[in-house]
C-alpha cells in the first residue's frame, strides 16, 4: 500500500512523521531510521534491530546487538 502526504520542514530541519504512519510502521520514541538520498529523491527506511541470539526485535539492546530476554540468560552463565 502506497500513501503520500505533504509535509512542511520546520526551523531546525525537522519533519513530524504523522501519526497514523508512526502507528501502522510501528514506529516509536527511538526507532531507528535511515535516510537514502539518491536521484533527487530521499527516502525513510525504518531499522528494525534484531537479537543476535534469537532474532528477536523487541527490547534489542543498541550496544550489544541482544534481547533483554537474551541478556539475562547469558549473565547467568
Ligand atoms: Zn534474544
Amino acid at each position: 500500500m502506497a500513501s503520500e502526504i505533504t509535509k512542511t520542514v520546520d526551523k531546525l530541519g525537522r519533519i513530524v512523521l504523522p501519526k497514523e504512519i508512526r502507528k501502522r510502521m510501528n514506529i516509536d520514541t527511538g526507532t531507528k531510521i535511515l535516510l537514502c538520498e539518491s536521484d533527487g529523491k530521499l527516502t525513510i527506511e525504518i531499522i528494525t534491530p534484531k537479537c543476535k541470539i534469537c532474532g528477536s526485535p523487541k527490547n534489542v539492546n543498541d550496544a550489544l546487538s541482544l534481547c533483554e530476554t537474551c541478556i539475562t540468560k547469558v549473565k547467568q552463565y
